[in-house]
């Protein structure tokens, strides 16, 4: 079982007697270097030449400087830049200001896993990353609570590598609702697998394939994309809510039978391989390698898949019966 840490196993002052560097300022970023300055930590955000979130974190009251400079006066670097520029950031205005006894921390452990970074043996490597986005951990903070996160040390250069790692996750509120220690290899590993096989890729492709379905026999598009995209968060609801217990006694009999004996069959012994290759792919390293290639490549199948779906009957009726509704809101 998982071992959880609470208020009371951190030590806020660890992370207040240090200088933390923020880099970035977008959904994590945001969350952190607030609540990091609210907990009374010194805090600084490092942002590129350019950047659009500059002026929200200056009119937020913090201080913003280049990502250099703030590596330079900081001796905990947080890394919440996108992931696939991560390693570009750390060759660029990282590396050529740690210290030994600089600790770098991640909101997620691929660059790490990969070895897409390799930092010196003399700094300590950590990772806390709330299971939630940005708004809602500030939002939790600011109202006492928390979001739970979980926590990870890489390389415990100082030995006291994990401690640092509780402090900064009480900092931001993290440990009001536990915080779960796990490895950089478990978290991107299980990350990556959940992204790509259930929650977005298993899940989009669900939807695409149930509206298909009922489009080729011949019913409306319309009422394919209620039955099979619409109504998806009453499920997801239900099942955040309750587990698969909720949403099953949420549901009438007839819609539970679908889950024991229709969905076997959806779900069945060719896709449950499929997840395992899709698991290995992500274990051996070959995901990442080749979703970099891409994205250093401009990124030219991504915006062909992307363009494709854009245009697709799923999206043009979706976009139609989303304007019927006045509570669905595109902004959120
Ligand atoms: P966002 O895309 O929301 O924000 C990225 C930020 O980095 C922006 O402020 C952007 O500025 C800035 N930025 C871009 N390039 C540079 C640069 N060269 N130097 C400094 N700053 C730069 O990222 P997220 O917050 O979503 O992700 C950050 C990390 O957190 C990732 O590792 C991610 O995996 C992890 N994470 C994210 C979660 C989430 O809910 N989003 C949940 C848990 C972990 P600009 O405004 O100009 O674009
Ligand atoms: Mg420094
Ligand atoms: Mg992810």
């Amino acid at each position: 079982m998982a071992e959880l840490f609470y208020d009371d196993d951190a030590d806020l002052s660890i992370i207040q007697n240090r200088k933390v560097a923020v880099l970035g300022y977008g959904s994590q970023g945001h969350a952190h270097a607030l609540s990091l300055r609210d907990s009374g930590v010194d805090v600084r955000v490092g942002l590129h030449e350019g950047s659009k979130s500059r002026a929200k974190a200056e009119e937020q009251g913090l201080r913003v400087t280049a990502p250099a400079e703030a590596v330079q006066e900081a001796d905990v670097i947080m890394v919440l830049v996108p992931d696939p520029i991560q390693a570009k950031v750390y060759e660029e205005s990282i590396a050529p200001h740690l210290k030994d006894g600089d600790a770098l921390f991640f909101g997620h452990g691929l660059n790490i896993r990969y070895d897409f970074i390799k930092p010196p043996a003399s700094v300590d490597v950590c990772m806390v990353a709330p299971k939630g986005p940005g708004h809602l951990v500030r939002r939790q903070y600011e109202e006492g609570r928390g979001v739970p996160c979980i926590a990870a040390v890489e390389q415990d250069a100082s030995k006291s590598a994990f401690a640092l790692a509780l402090s900064y996750a009480k900092a931001i509120g993290g440990t009001r609702a536990g915080v779960i220690k796990t490895t950089f290899t478990e978290e991107t590993e299980t990350d990556l697998f959940g992204e790509q096989a259930v929650l977005c890729g298993g899940t989009a492709s669900l939807v695409k394939a149930g509206f298909d379905t009922l489009v080729e026999a011949g019913y409306q598009p319309e009422i394919a994309y209620f039955e099979c995209l619409h109504e998806l968060k009453l499920i997801v609801d239900l099942m955040y809510e309750g587990g698969l217990e909720k949403m099953r006694w949420s549901v009438s009999e007839t819609a539970e039978w679908g889950d024991y004996v229709s969905g076997p069959r959806i779900i069945n012994d060719q896709t449950r391989a499929e997840m395992k290759k899709i698991l290995g792919e992500i274990q051996d390293g070959t995901f990442a390698n080749n979703w970099m290639a891409e994205y250093k490549a401009g990124l030219p199948k991504y915006s062909e898949y992307k363009k494709a779906d854009e245009d697709s009957l799923l999206a043009t009726t979706g976009e139609k019966l989303r304007n019927l509704m006045s509570w669905v809101d595109e902004d959120k």
